[in-house]
């Protein structure tokens, strides 16, 4: 049964979802966003560590490089707008090893590059003037960067959504797309819908439905969790701007970081260890959930095999990674008076959707992948949030018109204006 025929249907109602039913319903476009649990934001968007980033991580002339940037201020005025919780708290990113004061320069460089206004190179002695508990020899620092609560952002995204005429329905799983000349059938466990055109935006279940559709299939998606502990102890918060380490600029991730939260919380997380089971939010109970999923991974393993840096990471999570020790030590890296008991395990698990191609190489751009009536949204991975608004302004522009097919094919994106 046809239960109803729209122009665009999207699938996940998570902050890039929202924000696109956003720009199209703004658009006069008639959306319906199918969302399988029952509120919006309940995964990566609702679990992250809210961090609006600068910029300056992503690689030159990458897309993600030109949302970030764009996206960061486009996250402010709407944050402003909507008075959805904000704070520009600015940004350290520690060399707590001599040897990476002088990399410090290559990150303002890609930073410069990139657009990112007032980066800064000082010695943290004079960093401490700011932010008293920094340790290390020098930081970069970032005005621009802010936290926001990542939550409320999806839901006010999903609000002006459906003030402009959008649908969303909740328990709606997509279990199947079907592209035909004519429209796509979008089919949910108990309905079905029509539409010109759907647009793939499920996180970390998005390459299953770009699979189904023989879309896709260069790359294998690792699903990443990240754990954070909380600093409890009581008096002056230990740091009230977000720290980062230094990291290598050839690793797509960004290290250990100490952040406030809008709520007054300061993290110290989130990590990144590879699991098989997509939801694993609750304890370690993944590692039984890999035995059962294993046989059926095979494309998974291999790429984890191929890949020293997941293998490192995956290392961590028998040893390091999921004890109190190893978060406690990266943070002391870059901050000091944090006491091994100031910390808790905190009850926020994220989960990043990490593309990895088939030779078991990371990628580390957007990966954006079409057919005639589908766009498939597939390496969203952070700062995905800092780019939802950009993101969806960039894809909807593009969707002009949509239904007489988008084409786009990532990561070549990068070239697109
Ligand atoms: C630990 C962690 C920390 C992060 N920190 C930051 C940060 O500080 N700053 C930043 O900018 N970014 C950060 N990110 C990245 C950011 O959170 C993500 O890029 C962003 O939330 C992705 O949004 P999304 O809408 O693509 O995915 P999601 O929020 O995962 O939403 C996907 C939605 O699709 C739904 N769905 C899935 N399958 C189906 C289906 N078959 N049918 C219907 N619905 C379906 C899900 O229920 C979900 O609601 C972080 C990510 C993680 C995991």
């Amino acid at each position: 049964m046809i239960e109803n025929t729209v122009d665009v249907i999207i699938i996940g109602g998570g902050v890039l979802g929202c924000a696109i039913a956003r720009s199209l319903a703004a658009q006069r476009r008639n959306v319906m966003l199918l969302e399988k649990e029952p509120d919006v934001g309940l995964h990566a968007s609702g679990r992250n560590s809210g961090i609006v980033h600068s910029g300056f991580h992503q690689k030159p002339g990458s897309l993600a490089a030109r949302l970030c940037v764009e996206g960061s201020h486009a996250i402010r005025k709407y944050a402003e707008s909507r008075r959805i919780p904000y704070e520009q708290v600015g940004t350290y990113v520690v060399a707590s090893d001599k040897s990476h004061v002088a990399m410090l320069e290559d990150l303002k460089g890609r930073g410069d590059r990139n657009g990112v206004q007032d980066l800064q190179i000082i010695p943290v002695s004079r960093a401490k003037a700011n932010e008293p508990s920094l340790h290390g020899h020098a930081v970069l620092y970032s005005p621009t960067g802010a936290i926001i609560d990542s939550r409320a952002l999806t839901k006010a995204l999903a609000n002006d959504a459906l003030r402009s005429g959008a649908h969303i329905r909740y328990w709606q799983e997509v279990v199947n797309i079907d592209e035909r000349p004519d429209a796509v059938y979008v089919s949910t466990r108990d309905a079905r819908y029509r539409a010109e055109i759907v647009v793939n935006c499920a996180g970390v279940h998005a390459d299953r439905l770009a699979h189904g559709m023989g879309v896709g299939e260069d790359y294998v998606l690792v699903p990443l969790r990240g754990i954070y502990f909380t600093v409890t102890r009581s008096g002056p918060p230990l740091i009230q701007s977000i720290v980062y380490p230094f990291q290598d600029c050839a690793s797509p991730f960004f290290g250990v970081h100490v952040a406030p939260t809008v709520n007054g919380a300061v993290l110290v997380g989130p990590g990144a260890v590879p699991v098989f089971d997509r939801e694993a939010y609750h304890s370690i109970s993944h590692h039984f959930t890999v035995m059962a999923q294993l046989a059926s991974q095979r494309a998974v393993w291999k790429a984890v095999f191929q890949n020293r840096e997941l293998l490192r990471l995956g290392w961590k999570s028998d040893t390091h990674s999921v004890t109190k020790q190893y978060f406690w030590k990266e943070a002391c890296r870059v901050v000091e008076g944090l006491e091994f008991e100031d910390l808790s395990l905190g009850s926020r698990v994220g989960i990043y959707p990490q593309l990895i191609q088939t030779d078991g190489q990371f990628i580390d751009d957007l990966v954006i992948e079409s057919t005639e009536r589908s766009i498939h949204v597939l390496n969203m991975i952070a700062p995905g949030m800092t780019c939802a608004l950009s993101f969806a302004k960039w894809l909807t522009d593009r969707m002009q018109g949509a239904g007489q097919g988008v084409k786009f094919k990532t990561p070549s994106l990068a070239s697109v204006s």
